[in-house]
């Protein structure tokens, strides 16, 4: 079957930037979605749409079909006290904002002052993918109601 609005769909990808791999599920579990229901970003739904089990291929998508332009709005610098002690450069915690939970990553640490940046950490970039679609199957009629993939890769409810 092809890969349509409600499809669970199984694929493995390998995430190129600037021509460095930076992520890729190959060699293990294949990531799990409910097409159709934004689970992933924007292009490469698009992309999937139509394509069938087995299917490889090639992707790239600008910032704008992935996670959207960076937000120089979201790069603040906060009083140093207002932080653990041990603050660096790298660390990244989770807030609560206006859209919920989100990421900010600690850019720079002073001797007063810790600059922090809210943009996704992939804002701003051209990403290229390679997919291999490993598996489609229609969404039950509980996972349609969730929102979400049920079982293997999906969502586990105690
Ligand atoms: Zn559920």
């Amino acid at each position: 079957m092809k890969i349509t609005n409600d499809s669970v769909v199984s694929f493995h990808f390998t995430l190129n930037v600037n021509g460095k791999t930076v992520e890729s599920s190959f060699g293990s579990e294949p990531l799990v979605y409910l097409h159709g229901h934004h689970g992933i970003v924007p292009g490469l739904e698009e992309a999937l749409e139509q394509k069938q089990k087995g299917e490889k291929f090639n992707i790239t998508l600008p910032p704008e079909k992935a996670y959207g332009a960076r937000n120089e709005k979201l790069v603040q610098k906060v009083p140093l006290n207002q932080f653990p002690q041990d603050v660096t450069a790298g660390m990244q915690f989770q807030v609560d904002g206006p859209q919920g939970a989100m990421i900010i990553t600690v850019t720079n640490v002073s001797s007063t002052e810790v600059t922090i940046d809210a943009n996704p950490e992939m804002a701003g970039q051209t990403l290229n993918f390679d997919i291999e679609v490993m598996d489609v199957r229609t969404a039950t009629q509980e996972e349609l109601a969730h929102g979400h993939v049920h079982g293997p890769g999906g969502h586990h409810h105690d």
